[in-house]
């Protein structure tokens, strides 16, 4: 199975922005283990701008995009030095590809950006993406990693798209506010395109991320990907959404 895994920053991080080194110990083995049985896995990274903004003793997120970009430059370096440390303990190799969205629109970028993913597949490489924040402007930025993950999926023609994330799944309304909330095993592809042009706090799906998580699944949809989202807290999650278990939320194609 070809998977493409987006890993949140609030999965990465604990709350001080700093790296939750359990969690993401447990994560990159558990991706390490997917591979050995055979899966490719790409993996599409937020937490650069998290990362850097806590590695710089910045008290809060700035606000300034300059700012935000130098954080982004520093914490994309502590993020691929992790990566590489824990994925080379079970000796996988790792490749970091930065992209705007430049890379997407202009045809001969994108086709690049398509060559070297799946040469570096061919090499059993890990491709870590992330937006190049450093450099991203308003008018070629991606913008958010769920969107991003999305793109990825189609470029390489995926099975699945991975949403790895701090929440379990999409709930009948926001889980918390409404204990009464329940947890969607499955959102059929009506639903999606609705939720996915709805946007906004407008939905019954308006938690936290979760509008760029319809968008992201529309997109995939639209190409006949499926996508799931699992809650990143149980790193068996990942195996289980690999293994076409229930798991979080899947959005079906059809
Ligand atoms: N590219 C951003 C970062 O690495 C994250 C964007 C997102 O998570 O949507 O900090």
């Amino acid at each position: 199975m070809r998977v493409v895994i987006k890993i949140g920053t609030s999965t990465l991080t604990h709350p001080t922005g700093l790296l939750n080194i359990r969690l993401v110990e447990k994560i990159c083995k558990a991706i390490s283990d997917l591979k050995n049985a055979g899966h490719e896995v790409i993996l599409v990274s937020s937490g650069a701008i998290g990362m850097g903004v806590a590695k710089l003793g910045f008290s809060e997120k700035p606000d300034d995009v300059s700012s935000k970009q130098a954080a982004a430059a520093v914490g994309q370096c502590e993020l691929m030095y992790v990566y590489d440390k824990l994925f080379g303990e079970y000796n996988h190799i790792v490749a970091q590809l930065l992209i705007t969205g430049d890379d997407i629109e202009n045809p001969v970028r994108h086709e690049k950006f398509k060559n070297t993913l799946s040469r570096l597949l061919e090499l059993r490489a890990i491709p870590i993406i992330n937006e190049n924040d450093t450099v991203s402007t308003e008018e070629i930025v991606i913008g958010d990693n769920d969107t991003l993950g999305a793109i990825v999926a189609k470029s390489v023609n995926a099975d699945l798209l991975l949403v790895i994330s701090d929440i379990d799944g999409v709930y009948t309304s926001d889980p918390r506010v409404d204990k009464n909330a329940v947890l969607l095993r499955e959102v059929n592809s009506l639903e999606i395109s609705k939720y996915a042009v709805a946007g906004g706090s407008g939905t019954k799906f308006g938690t936290g991320g979760m509008v760029t998580k319809f968008q992201a699944a529309e997109i995939c949809a639209d190409f006949g990907c499926e996508m799931i989202i699992v809650n990143g807290k149980n790193p068996n999650n990942i195996y289980d959404a690999v293994e076409g278990k229930t798991v979080g939320t899947r959005f079906k194609v059809k």
